[in-house]
Parts: structure tokens; sequence; C-alpha cells
């Protein structure tokens, strides 16, 4: 197994686990800089993952605070699925990964409440991250944040 070094994740690592949500503190803040929230809908929004798996890691959260896929409404979940798309859409074109890896964070130990996590995945080198294999992210969260954002 090759290293990932990965030194952004530390405060991650080593920070003391917050008692609260992110996903339902983050869109209360009004701080969308700083939160890296990049998108806001009626119902759900879309933010930088801070400690990133690689570049473009996007989280997608309701504003409702909800445990898991089962819990959303039929608008949550059709407006979570829009802006998914809006996501995938938008790195595809700006980063041109060779894919995506999407799935679900469901529960505390998996982040916090229930959210939607976009990762690029691209065949370079620079992230393969279910792979284990060494990993790389050329930008910042901001710079990303950035990139989605002039779309
Ligand atoms: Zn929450």
């Amino acid at each position: 197994m090759r290293t990932i070094w990965a030194p952004w994740r530390s405060t991650f690592v080593s920070a003391g686990k917050s008692k609260g949500c992110i996903f339902c503190d983050a869109p209360k803040s009004n701080q969308d800089d700083e939160a890296m929230i990049f998108a806001r809908r009626a119902s759900v929004f879309g933010m930088m993952n801070r400690f990133p798996y690689n570049t473009g890691h996007v989280l997608i959260a309701p504003y409702r605070h909800v445990r898991a896929v089962e819990d959303l409404s039929a608008g949550e979940w059709e407006e979570m699925r829009c802006l998914m798309s809006n996501c995938i859409a938008a790195i595809r074109e700006s980063m041109a990964p060779d894919g995506f890896n999407v799935g679900f964070n469901v529960g505390k130990t998996a982040g916090a409440g229930f959210s939607t996590s976009i990762c690029t995945s691209f065949q370079d080198g620079t992230g393969t991250p279910t792979s284990c294999r060494s990993l790389q992210i050329p930008r910042s969260c901001p710079s990303t944040s950035r990139r989605l954002l002039r779309r």
C-alpha cells in the first residue's frame, strides 16, 4: 500500500468532535464564503468538503436535519437530485474528471445527519479515493468553490 499524504486532514482528525451538526450549523451562519457554501436552493444546499478526499469533493444536504435518505421529503429529494446533477455537470465541465464517486453519508459517524457526497476520480493519479492508491489534490477547496460559483 502506498502512503496517502493528506496533512489538511490532521485538523479534522485531531479536532474534538463537535456536538453540533455541520449541515445544520453551516447554512445558519450566513457566512457562505467561510462555510464554502456555493449553492442554495429552497430546501437543500451545496458546500465544498473542507477535508476533501479529492478535488471537487462536494457535499449536498437538506437544511432540515434528517437521519437518512428515507426521511427526505419528495421535494427535498428532488432538489437534492437536481443539485447533484448540476454539480456533476459543473465539475465535469470545469475539471474534466475521468469519473465520479457519489454516495450518501448517513449518521454521526459518517459525518453528521445525512448528506450526499460527490467526489471526482482521475486516472492520471490525481485521485482515486476508493482504491487506497496515492492521492494528490491539485486545487484548494476555496479555489474549487470559486470555479463552481463562476458557473
Ligand atoms: Zn443537521
